[in-house]
């Protein structure tokens, strides 16, 4: 029978909470890591969980839908929140402490400090969502004060965001470990997102155009297509055979870089953000 590990999960929404706990185990000589993420948990996330479960000793993760991160027309409102769905699913992981506050602990009256990445955070999402990176930046520069852990853990789903998150965590000297982790992906290639569950059905099976576009590139490049315009129309092409698929951007990015190169000739992540219906869906490829 498959066991289920139930270490006792410790919630807390208090700041100082979360930080005596996680300065205790630290002095007690444990090492932490930290899952920040804005609940409706899957396995993209609890991935990451494990991950920090594999190299530390102790797990903190934080459930946060932070508001400065949403633009004033985007879904914050409605945004899929399902806190004891998440905290089971935590506690099955072995994760030690949940942090979950409130918007008021993490924003008190009177706040107005932002963290402006520059470049990095500019172009395509910084461009698509305006204030969308100084709101992560800003949020998880707290967090990482609140829960002073050895590695916090992200996604590689959201790749420009890890540009963000390394590059604000090596300018401010931020003392902790930045580590990156692959995409989870449904069997049919779809990235596992917490908007996916915004899908109708047929949306969700237009929405796999997204992954599909990136494997073509994938596949262009292996049999030596090296011009990017040449691979940003096929995929465009097998986008539109799908129909019902709004592409904002599609951007060839030598890898650790924002500006977009014309011709493949090393690593590149294929980036791709498009709307579905009313849902906003991004991917990325390393090829
Ligand atoms: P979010 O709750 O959307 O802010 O995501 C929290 C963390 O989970 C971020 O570091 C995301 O990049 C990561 N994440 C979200 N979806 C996936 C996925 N499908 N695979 C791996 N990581 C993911």
């Amino acid at each position: 029978m498959a066991e289920i590990t139930a270490r006792s999960l410790q919630v807390l929404t208090r700041g100082e909470q979360i930080r005596s706990a996680v300065l205790a185990a630290r002095n007690a000589g444990e090492t932490v890591g930290f899952v920040p993420t804005m609940g409706a948990l899957h396995e993209g996330h609890l991935s990451l969980v494990d991950a920090a479960a594999a190299e530390c000793d102790r797990v903190a993760a934080s459930i946060f839908v932070n508001p400065t991160q949403f633009g004033p027309h985007e879904d914050f409102a409605k945004y899929p929140r399902d806190l004891q769905r998440d905290l089971t699913l935590l506690r099955q992981r072995g994760c030690d402490w949940a942090f979950t506050p409130e918007p008021a602990e993490m924003y008190p009256p009177g706040f107005s400090t932002s963290i402006d990445v520059g470049p990095t955070a500019a172009p395509w999402e910084g461009a698509a969502r305006p204030g969308h990176f100084a709101g992560v930046a800003t949020v998880v520069h707290k967090l990482l004060q609140l829960v002073p852990a050895h590695c916090a853990y992200f996604g590689q789903k959201d790749y420009q965001q890890t540009l963000v998150v390394r590059r604000m965590a090596a300018d401010l000297n931020l003392p902790v470990e930045i580590r990156v982790c692959p995409i989870v992906r449904d069997a049919d290639g779809l990235a596992l997102s917490s908007r996916n569950v915004y899908l109708s059905a047929d949306e969700r099976r237009r929405a796999l155009a997204l992954s599909q576009s990136l494997k073509l590139a994938e596949s262009l490049v292996r049999a030596g297509e090296t011009d990017v315009a040449v691979l940003r129309k096929r995929m465009l092409a097998h986008i539109a055979s799908v129909g019902g698929v709004a592409v904002e951007y599609i951007a060839f990015l030598p890898e650790d870089a924002v500006v977009e190169t014309t011709r493949i000739d090393g690593p590149v992540v294929v980036a791709i953000a498009a709307r579905v219906g009313g849902t906003r869906l991004i991917d990325n490829w390393r090829i």
